[in-house]
């Protein structure tokens, strides 16, 4: 869910200007070549039948900057890449067939329904209930998920959360996920203004928000319940193992409405004070996104594509 990488490691990508010479543009990644693979081959769903349209207008607005995508595919990516599956390697536990099977199953589950090739996965001690995504150069793209998170959702929810982060991986959202990691841990770029960093992190956020939307999407073409998505959100927004038995799902969907319309009622001053604060996060509103998900379970997008995955499964 989150884009929060481990700040302990510091790729060495301080001069990325001068670091390395730009060649000849190479817009799709190997990622992205692999994906169209995968595609071709399965009856996957397709990112282009769920993906937000907040998301797919945000990135078409990245896009207009493609010495940024070059200089982090080109420069940054197989730095921080190597760097971050080494950290994993080193210090987490890797998934697979002889190992946590259940968690390997549920990720070959979620891959087929999205059409891409099977990630690593890995589990981080880490008392932040939190997980992660990393694609940069598609060598070796992994997810990993930190215990805590585990011990909080019961299975239904952690799939849903694994196939969220495999839903930024089908979306090709790795390449601007880096790019707000590098900018994260506080990376200069040589000659670039203040204000034009500045504009160029408003817009990041404003895509790192709408592309959740997309993901959590992903997440419910997955579990095909919205009940589990939603109950998955509510918990990281004030969830805990003690209490896991006595939330209730309705109840925090009734909160995002009266969230919602409260907002709407409120003052100008206050509604300005909301957007401020929202505008500079990461990720949208716990409520925001569970209202969000609950709507699109209605939607004649969702109804078609729970069509098609019933269909697949006779
Ligand atoms: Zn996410």
């Amino acid at each position: 869910m989150s884009l929060s990488i481990a700040t302990k490691t510091r790729p060495k990508t301080r001069s990325i200007a001068r670091s390395r010479r730009i060649g000849a543009t190479e817009r799709r990644s190997v990622w992205a070549r692999e994906l169209e693979r995968w595609k071709s081959r399965t009856r996957a769903i397709a990112r282009e039948d769920y993906q937000h349209p907040l998301d797919r207008a945000s990135t078409e607005a990245l896009k207009t900057l493609p010495f940024v995508e070059d200089v982090v595919r080109r420069a940054i990516a197989p730095e921080l890449e190597s760097a971050l599956a080494l950290e994993q390697t080193s210090t987490s536990v890797l998934v697979g067939v002889e190992q946590l099977p259940k968690y390997d199953k549920m990720m070959r589950e979620c891959a087929g329904v999205l059409g891409i090739p099977m990630p690593r996965l890995y589990i981080k001690q880490n008392p932040s209930p939190n997980a992660f995504t990393l694609a940069v150069r598609g060598k070796e793209p992994i997810v990993v998920v930190h215990t805590s998170l585990i011990e909080l959702l019961d299975d239904d929810e952690l799939k849903a959360v694994l196939a969220h982060e495999m839903g930024h991986l089908a979306c090709d959202h790795g390449v601007w996920l880096s790019v707000a990691q590098v900018l994260g841990i506080g990376v200069e770029f040589p000659g670039v203004p203040f204000f034009v960093r500045r504009q160029f992190e408003e817009r990041l956020l404003e895509w790192s928000r709408s592309a959740e939307y997309s993901c959590d999407r992903a997440a419910l073409v997955c579990v095909r319940e919205p009940r589990v998505v939603a109950s998955a959100l509510m918990k990281l927004a004030g969830g805990s193992p003690k209490l896991a038995n006595e939330l209730s799902v309705e109840a925090f969907l009734a909160q995002a409405r009266a969230y919602e319309s409260s907002l709407a009622r409120a003052s100008p001053l206050n509604q300005y004070i909301d957007r401020a604060r929202t505008s500079a996060l990461t990720h949208p509103l716990p409520v925001a996104r569970a209202k969000e998900i609950d709507e699109w379970s209605r939607s004649s997008e969702f109804e078609a594509i729970r069509k098609r995955l019933s269909a697949n499964d006779n």
